[in-house]
């Protein structure tokens, strides 16, 4: 029977959910053994989520001060030490994932799978491509390590399970000093997390201008919702690109998006086909997104949003 190691993802205090999607895709492997790796820093609240997440076998935590931030230079090759004895390491597609992921196969010598959506059997996985627009079937060679990112958007988080044990693990090895962490700044403040928010509000080119987006961010911090765009927003300078949702930015599956003043592009709506409820605000009745929308307005966003804002009070 095999093992797998996951790579949590978390801030330092709170596990990204991210990681609970990740073991629910591991899960279909029916391995003899699911452990996750925290690496961290002075974050055993971390590990201790990590325990409580339904299917683990085990949470092994590297406390280092050097693990303090992300940075995937840095946790590569601890990654890579503790992938000893395992068949699978896994971890989620997202920006955490896709930055470390690649660094880990190129240590192991393997090759990656990216965005596994199925796993159709120990070594067979599907994946998408052009966009989503196409879905293919991948193996992976049996005698090798799987190194692997996960499609959030296809995985529901696993649920509570009884706590896991929780081992310290030292890896004692030397890290590359050549690249540093000097800081984070995130221009999208205390809102959800796209990539697990389960209410997103995404603005298009119809909004205007970035002072226009102020008012679906009030609207969308009423909702407890996190905000995204189309490219030609993050075009135009309204936003910041790591709102972008879509073929070049985003995938997401929120339980509910609601798309203003977006036109519906097929490259746009590759980041949301995994969505719940589609809701689609626009002023053109001809506007693809009317196509895919569960629910499509024709209206002015600028009538609207108020008015949304109006029945949500607080
Ligand atoms: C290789 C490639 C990758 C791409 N990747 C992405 C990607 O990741 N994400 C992405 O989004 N796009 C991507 N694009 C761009 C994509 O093709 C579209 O150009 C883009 O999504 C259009 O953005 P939009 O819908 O905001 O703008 P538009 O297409 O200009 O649509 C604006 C919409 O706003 C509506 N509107 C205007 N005013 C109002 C109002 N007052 N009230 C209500 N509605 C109003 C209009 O009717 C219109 O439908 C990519 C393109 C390429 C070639």
């Amino acid at each position: 029977m095999s093992k797998v190691l996951i790579i949590a993802e978390h801030d330092g205090s709170t596990l990204n959910p991210s990681t609970a999607k990740t073991v629910s895709c591991a899960a279909a492997l029916d391995a003899a053994e699911l452990d996750v790796a925290v690496l961290g820093s002075a974050c055993a609240a971390v590990a201790a989520e990590a325990a409580t997440v339904r299917g683990v076998s085990r949470v092994l935590y590297v406390d280092r001060p050097d693990n303090a931030a992300p940075v995937a230079a840095v946790l590569a090759p601890q990654i890579a030490a503790l992938a000893d004895g395992y068949d699978y390491v896994f971890g989620p597609s997202t920006t955490f994932g896709k930055d470390l992921m690649p660094r880990v196969a190129a240590l192991l010598g393997v090759g990656q799978i990216s965005d596994i959506m199925s796993v159709e059997d120990s070594y067979t996985f599907k994946r998408p491509i052009y966009a989503g627009n196409a879905i293919v079937t991948v193996r992976a060679p049996t005698d090798k390590t799987v190194v692997a990112t996960v499609r959030v958007a296809s995985y529901q988080t696993a649920g509570d399970g009884a706590p896991a044990p929780v081992e310290n693990v030292s890896v004692d090895i030397e890290l590359p000093s050549h690249t540093r962490f000097i800081d984070m700044t995130s221009d999208v403040g205390d809102r959800p997390d796209l990539q697990v928010a389960s209410v997103v509000l995404a603005g298009g080119r119809g909004i205007g201008s970035a002072e226009n987006f102020e008012i679906l961010y009030r609207l969308a911090d009423k909702l407890g919702a996190g905000v995204g765009a189309s490219r030609a927003a993050v075009d135009a300078g309204y936003v910041p690109n790591d709102m972008q949702v879509g073929q070049t930015g985003k995938i997401i599956s929120p339980d509910l998006y609601i798309a203003f003043g977006i036109s519906g592009a097929i490259q746009h709506l590759t980041g949301i086909k995994d969505a719940g409820t589609i809701v689609a605000v626009n002023k053109d009745p001809e506007a693809p997104i009317f196509d895919v929308a569960d629910v499509g307005l024709v209206a002015d966003l600028f009538a609207v949003i108020p008015e949304l804002e109006r029945q949500v009070g607080g």
